[in-house]
């Protein structure tokens, strides 16, 4: 079969890099191994008329303008800034940690400058690496022991299933602390739901005369079959070579999905359970999509260690590995017959908006006018 370009996955890294080549007019082949396209962003309307996301609740934020106009040619938005409420020591607070999550923890009324002062006697009251060595000190350097305990250590043990001393520094990056009284889970200028939802919204990425798809097909199976001038993997990074330097880590979840005969359920959108309970946090979907209906639909995540790929694992073992297998990477990008990009190929801690850039960009660094 005669196509210039095969890309392999229909998720966001696949549809912007086909959308991008098809712009130019080359014709493409994306091959799709689920029974979807979209990827990890993929969402479906459930029985009850309720925007639910296949693999755990997705918002979309970027502090990329280019990135906002670019995705907006697909999806109208509506415009949801994300509130997180954490239950801990029986109460739900707001999360991550601001002015008000202090005051309604410890029960005292602060100024901004008194946060300021008592988060730094919490650090210093506190033992920990300096600089931060892993994830643990990196969070126990901003706001202390006790705060620490009481928000990041179980939820951390829980997701991971390792100590966070194990883990990335890089990690506590995605988790602002605040002393003011912003509570919003991030702080990006741009935030949104698509309306017509993400499955929708790389629908219309996808909708293009020079694209072609093929679903339920795995690549590794048929790839003989094509003869590309280049090939776009947004797959396993260890799949492609063959777990050469060995299997990199994948962290799964059992995503446990309930509709109940009532209008609301919780009083966040997403709901964290650091310390209680098995679950990691409990969404409720229509608080993200505004959806009015008499029943209500809510997603449990329980974390697991295998399933499909939902997460890379930031510890040292995987990074390392990781490594070793980029090197071989960049070499095959040097030839100009393959382009690795996304959360699994570059196995990367990507959010959306980051797997949109790294398609762009890598796509316009190619000859391929
Ligand atoms: P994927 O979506 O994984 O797409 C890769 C595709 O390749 C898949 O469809 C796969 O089936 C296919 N594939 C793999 N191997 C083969 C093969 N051999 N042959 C054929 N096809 C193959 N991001 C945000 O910005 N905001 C959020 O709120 C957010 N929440 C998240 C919550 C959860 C629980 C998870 C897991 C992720 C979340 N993300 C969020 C991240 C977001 O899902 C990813 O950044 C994005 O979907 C990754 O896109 P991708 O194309 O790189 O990878
Ligand atoms: N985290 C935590 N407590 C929380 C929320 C997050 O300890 O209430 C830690 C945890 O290690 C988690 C990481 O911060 O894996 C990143 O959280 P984020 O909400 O960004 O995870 P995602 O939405 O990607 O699952």
């Amino acid at each position: 079969m005669n196509y210039k370009y095969i890309i392999v996955g229909a998720g966001l890294a696949g549809a912007v890099s086909a959308r991008t080549l098809a712009e130019k007019g080359h014709k493409v082949m994306v091959i799709e191994r689920s029974d979807h396209i979209a990827g990890h962003c993929h969402d479906y309307k459930n029985d009850a008329g309720i925007t639910t996301h296949t693999y755990g609740p997705h918002i979309f934020h970027t502090k990329n303008k280019e990135i906002w106009n670019w995705v907006k040619q697909y999806a109208d938005f509506i415009y949801f800034q994300h509130r997180v409420l954490s239950y801990a020591n029986g109460q739900l607070l707001p999360f991550p940690i601001n002015r008000d999550t202090i005051s309604q923890l410890f029960g005292v009324e602060l100024t901004i400058n008194e946060v300021e002062e008592f988060l730094k006697h919490e650090v210093e009251i506190s033992t920990f690496n300096e600089p931060p060595k892993n994830f643990r000190d990196a969070v126990v350097a901003q706001v202390g022991e006790t705060l620490y305990t009481t928000f990041f250590e179980n939820y951390t043990k829980k997701q991971w299933e390792r100590d966070p001393s194990e883990l990335s520094a890089e990690l506590a990056k995605r988790i602002p602390v605040r002393t003011n009284r912003d509570d919003r889970y991030f702080a990006d200028q741009y935030q949104g739901i698509p309306s017509k939802g993400y499955t929708s919204m790389v629908g219309e990425m996808l909708n293009h005369e020079n694209i072609s798809i093929m679903l339920n097909t795995d690549y590794f199976k048929v790839k003989d079959s094509f003869s590309p001038s280049m090939t776009i993997y947004t797959g396993e990074l260890d799949a492609f070579f063959d777990y050469q330097f060995g299997k990199l880590e994948y962290r799964s979840l059992r995503l446990e999905f309930k509709t109940l005969d009532t209008k609301e359920y919780q009083q966040a959108a997403v709901v964290n359970y650091p310390n209680d309970y098995d679950w990691t946090r409990i969404t409720e979907f229509k608080k993200l999509s505004g959806e009015k209906s008499d029943k209500t639909t809510l997603c449990f995540e329980f974390p697991k260690a295998t399933g499909e790929p939902y997460y890379i694992v930031p510890d040292e073992k995987n990074t390392e590995m990781r490594k070793k297998y980029m090197e071989l990477v960049e070499n095959l990008e040097k030839e100009g017959k393959f382009l690795f990009i996304g959360r699994l190929a570059e196995y990367t801690y990507y959010n959306m908006d980051q797997v949109i850039e790294a398609a762009l960009n890598k796509i316009a660094s190619i000859d391929c006018v």
